[in-house]
């Protein structure tokens, strides 16, 4: 196997809240301790719900936030090591598209300056070469050359969108961190927006940190999945094993809770009851324990550790061989049709 992209080891980042008018301060743990990496040309989802970290973590894999620990390298080279300069050359290959198009592109901008903008910065195209380049990036994404005179007042939700994935392409990055782009859209735009992205991969073999909340959206561009709970990865693996057969019951409530449009379908699996507990004071032991349907007295005392089955699928849980089949969608689906269809569902392209 080729050397990995993108490697991150032990990353955590903790932020220090001062007391304030009720006396609370602490220390928020908002990403605590993750290993993962990237190949060239895959996509990883990291999904959860809101509060886990995966946002601060797509920030901290592209210095924009300073990791409290940890090591994140990038085609070999150390990126908190690098100075300044260098790190400025190296931004070129690690981009961002934020979830909010809108509040990300400049509302007294054209299109043209915007997309000109990186260009310039990273002496890309001559002046001349500029417009030739922009209107080669609008019809990439699905765009034509003269909407580079409007402003982003003037498009749509999703065609600014459009245009904030034309912006990461701009400088012919390697990797795009990809922040919750298509929450704020519509359904309908949702599948076009994936779509493009994974065109666009296909064409330029980039990587992808797709971050995500909803694991409907997950399902048709992930390579594999991350799945983050309170600053920690508890289970990590190839989509379609952690689809069929998720291990932690963190994944298998959040797989529970995905809407299946068939109304003859009924899910099984846990519950997601009560709120994630406060970042500030993660529970000891199993951060899950305190909403884990199958938590034990080990769970309270005892942190699992992230155990790789030897095929690179991480879980974090004491006990995950011991749950129950009919949680794992994979186990029963022979034998019920119900499970089969839904394992269907999870594997069918998207339109
Ligand atoms: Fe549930 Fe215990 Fe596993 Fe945590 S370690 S997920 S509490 S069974």
């Amino acid at each position: 196997m080729t050397a990995p992209l993108l490697e991150v080891e032990n990353l955590t980042r903790h932020f220090a809240v001062r007391r304030g008018l009720f006396g609370r301060g602490g220390t928020v743990r908002a990403v605590d301790g993750l290993n993962f990496t990237v190949q060239a040309g895959e996509t990883l989802a990291l999904v959860g719900e809101s509060g886990c970290g995966k946002s601060t973590t797509g920030r901290l894999v592209l210095r924009l936030l300073e990791p409290t620990e940890g090591t994140v390298r990038f085609a070999g080279r150390d990126l908190l090591h690098l100075s300044s300069s260098e790190m400025r050359a190296l931004r070129r290959e690690m981009q961002i598209v934020f979830q909010d198009p809108y509040a990300s592109l400049n509302p007294r901008m054209t299109v043209g300056d915007t997309l000109s903008e990186p260009l310039a910065l990273h002496g890309l195209a001559s002046s001349t070469g500029r417009r030739a380049r922009v209107a080669e990036l609008l019809s990439l994404v699905g765009l034509r050359p003269e909407h580079s005179r409007r402003y982003p007042h003037e498009f749509s939700g999703g065609q600014r969108q459009r245009i904030g994935i034309a912006r990461a392409l701009a400088v012919e990055p390697k990797l795009i961190v990809c922040d919750e782009p298509v929450s704020a859209l519509d359904v309908s735009i949702q599948a076009q927006v994936v779509n493009l992205l994974q065109d666009l991969q296909k064409r330029f073999g980039l990587s992808y940190i797709f971050i995500a909340h909803d694991l409907a959206v997950v399902k048709h561009i992930a390579d594999r999945v991350a799945v983050m709970y309170l600053g920690k990865i508890v289970e990590i693996g190839e989509k379609k094993a952690l689809f069929a057969r998720p291990r932690h019951p963190y994944t298998q409530a959040l797989l529970s809770a995905i809407p299946i449009p068939d109304p003859a379908l009924q899910r099984r699996g846990p519950v997601l009851e009560g709120d994630v507990p406060s970042p500030m004071a993660p529970p000891p032991g199993c951060r899950f324990h305190t909403r884990c349907p199958y938590a034990r007295e080990r769970c309270r005392v005892e942190e699992p550790l992230a155990v790789d089955d030897g095929d690179g699928h991480r879980t974090a849980c004491h006990f995950w061989r011991e749950i129950e089949p009919p949680q794992r969608l994979g186990d029963q689906s022979a034998a019920n049709p119900n499970l089969a269809r839904l394992q269907a569902y999870f594997n069918q392209p998207v339109t």
